[in-house]
């Protein structure tokens, strides 16, 4: 099966970059720095209504209910309602500060690097994602895993967002590869996993959790460090 494929895709948050770590640095110290403690929100709460808020949000978003610019000006104004403080002006700017201050955190999901370092002398790298543009290349620089990939596709460059089978389509027309010679890697069997198969990709699904489901996947791994033995 090694050397079968020609490029690799990956997603980025969840998938590489550890977007609970990171985020949960950055909401505990606006946390702290907003004073939210003084106002009865503890961290904890505060964590936990994030962590809830902010996935029903981007699952709006990646089935298409709602645009990007409402996780921006919606997001904090949601979650601090929840904690009983009715202040939009305040959600406003903290959404500014969570959305500069997250992406610099440098958190890895484990084994990360050492995966980029074993393939890339072996593969072209791709980043696939629906994140914004000029974040994820900034986490992608915070983290120091920027010069591993040869382009960030993103859904604001391509037009369209994962699972569209489009984005996959338009990373493989930008760099002249067929979908049979490629592989994505991700841990979002909706996005990730259903688009690459859509665009006739195979698939790596990353499921730490070892979450049950019922996609048919081309290969399924709990920890990076299995893409060693697939790639
Ligand atoms: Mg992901």
């Amino acid at each position: 099966m090694k050397k079968k494929y020609k490029a690799v895709f990956f997603d980025l948050d969840h998938t590489l970059w550890d977007f609970e770590t990171n985020s949960a640095e950055a909401l505990r110290e606006l946390h702290h720095a907003y004073g939210l403690h003084h106002k009865g929100v503890g961290i904890d709460d505060f964590l936990q209504t994030f962590k809830r808020i902010n996935s029903q949000l981007w699952h709006q978003y990646d089935t298409g209910q709602i645009p990007q610019e409402t996780i921006r000006k919606q997001r904090f104004h949601r979650i601090l309602l929840e904690h009983n403080i009715d202040e939009y002006e305040l959600s406003l700017q903290f959404s500014q500060d969570y959305v500069s201050q997250s992406p610099k955190k440098q958190y890895l999901i484990p084994h990360a690097k050492t995966v980029l370092e074993y393939l890339h002398p072996q593969y072209p790298l791709h980043i696939i994602t629906n994140g914004f543009s000029e974040i994820q290349a900034i986490k992608m620089t915070s983290s120091g895993i920027l010069h591993f990939f040869t382009s960030i596709v993103t859904a604001e460059k391509a037009g369209h967002k994962k699972p569209a089978k489009e984005i996959f389509e338009y990373a493989l027309t930008e760099n002249g590869l067929r979908a049979d010679e490629v592989i994505m890697i991700g841990d979002n069997l909706v996005t990730d996993i259903g688009g690459a198969k859509a665009a006739q990709l195979d698939t790596v699904y990353f499921n730490p959790t070892a979450a049950p489901h019922h996609e048919k996947v081309t290969h399924e791994i709990t920890s990076l460090l299995n893409l060693k033995d697939l790639l």
